[in-house]
């Protein structure tokens, strides 16, 4: 009888489990989502000078209401990361949902609303971070909180890691990994920042996985010589002699190299080009051996970057008055060399380019290795899988950033580390990213926390 009774009790828990998993009040947790959102906004965490604590303490109160275990490391006054994590089965490797709590900052009097009020009009969410990665953390946090309430079943832990100060010197996540790397660098995958959906009308044209990252590597040209006036013409001058190297510099074109990630990036997108380029694109292996076709490539700011080690000439200077021929003469070039270049190779392949020993040529910033996640994995998969449903129109392809993420931190884990959000915003909404007016529609805030939790949901099962 006292067995017969467990056993009805048994199966009416496993019934309301299983009620519980399959049934999730969307709306409310939409309605939620944008709720929290416009508090997010609201919190003012401009760097310089950040002020992420607040933002942690934020993402604490709702932790603890929700019964997740977290804790805030506060690395120097006001800088804070937080870490949360819901527990799986440990039959696979962690996933980590990874996310900056810092913005640029803001010129209020150039924005139609407050960006730090979380205004909405129009359907439209304004704020600093609304695109630039709140909404990204946002999301991450929405799906901790469907997984704890409704008990979805995990295969792996999930981990929640939002990091102080990556507009400027990615202090919080440097300092992560060289203090507590052993709460997470075990994880299999992560998911951050840096994907490229492109939006065309309302039809979702791309949705680019930042796989692969290209660094900086910025370096700054010095030639001395023999000072004068400028009346009498010194042929070898500090200033000629620069100027010479970098009339070399800015002729020459970087080899073409062609990764994985980038060949099948030109493949995807070959539908979406003109009939002429069509065949191009889909074979981009071959067409990259026609003079021509490259040529016409390079042109192309938005291709030209994929397939080669870029040089810009960005800073000069020399002398301080036009009379003068100066002792010293300098110039910066921003380098951005492609995963898995060797930066001293480069830069004795550029000095045998310059052909003037008397210049010498020194790296000006922290060069962090550049690299890249495989394109094969489960991951990419179910993020193919899940954008199709929602969005059948769209590619899914394989987009490698010209600029910089956190990834390039993780990746030096072994974790696969993609750049991938559930957003999709036209190229005017593009604009407010570091500019006036950021801002996100409350579409979607709403389908993105949809999105974003299925992918998860998926991947820990
Ligand atoms: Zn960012």
């Amino acid at each position: 009888m006292l067995n017969k009774k467990l056993l009805v009790i048994v199966l009416l828990l496993l019934a309301s489990t299983a009620h519980a998993q399959t049934r999730i009040d969307w709306p409310r947790y939409q309605d939620s989502a944008v709720d929290l959102m416009q508090k997010y906004l609201r919190i003012n965490t401009s760097n310089p000078p950040g002020n992420e604590i607040e933002a942690a303490k934020w993402f604490k109160a709702i932790f603890d209401q929700n019964g997740i275990q977290n804790e805030i490391f506060e690395y120097a006054p006001g800088r804070a990361n937080i870490i949360a994590r819901i527990k799986g089965n440990g039959s696979k490797r962690p996933i980590i949902l990874l996310s900056h709590t810092d913005v640029v900052t803001a010129d209020a009097s150039a924005w139609e609303a407050d960006p730090f009020s979380g205004e909405i009009r129009q359907g439209t969410i304004f704020g600093r971070g609304a695109i630039d990665m709140k909404s990204v953390g946002l999301v991450q946090l929405m799906t901790m909180l469907i997984v704890k309430q409704q008990n979805i079943p995990l295969s792996r832990d999930l981990i929640f890691l939002a990091t102080a100060d990556e507009e400027v010197h990615d202090e919080g996540s440097i300092w992560m990994i060289a203090n507590k790397a052993e709460l997470f660098k075990d994880a299999e995958y992560l998911i951050t920042e840096g994907g490229d959906n492109l939006l065309e009308g309302s039809a979702v044209r791309y949705v680019g996985v930042d796989v692969a990252e290209k660094a900086p590597f910025w370096l700054q040209l010095t030639a001395t010589g023999q000072p004068g006036h400028g009346s009498r013409p010194i042929a070898d001058s500090a200033t000629n002699r620069l100027v010479r190297a970098m009339n070399r510099i800015i002729n020459w074109d970087t080899p073409i190299k062609l990764l994985p990630a980038v060949e099948k990036f030109f493949k995807d997108v070959a539908p979406l080009q003109s009939e002429s380029m069509r065949p191009k694109f889909a074979n981009i292996r071959e067409s990259l051996n026609d003079a021509a076709f490259v040529r016409e490539l390079s042109g192309q700011r938005e291709y030209n970057f994929l397939v080669r080690n870029t040089i810009s000439l960005t800073m000069l200077s020399g002398s301080k008055q036009t009379n003068v021929i100066p002792t010293v003469a300098t110039c910066n070039l921003d380098v951005r060399l492609l995963p898995g270049e060797k930066p001293e190779e480069f830069l004795a392949t550029l000095k045998t380019v310059i052909a003037d020993p008397t210049i010498k040529v020194e790296n000006v910033n922290t060069f962090k290795p550049p690299n890249s996640s495989p394109l094969d994995t489960e991951l990419f998969t179910i993020i193919s899988q899940v954008t199709k449903v929602n969005h059948p129109e769209a590619i899914v392809t394989t987009k490698m950033l010209s600029g910089y993420t956190e990834a390039q931190l993780y990746r030096q884990l072994g974790v696969v580390a993609y750049g991938w959000a559930p957003f999709y915003t036209t190229i005017e909404e593009n604009q407010g990213v570091h500019g006036n007016n950021e801002r996100i529609s409350v579409k979607n805030i709403r389908e993105g926390t949809r999105e974003f939790f299925e992918v998860v949901r998926q991947i820990s099962q």
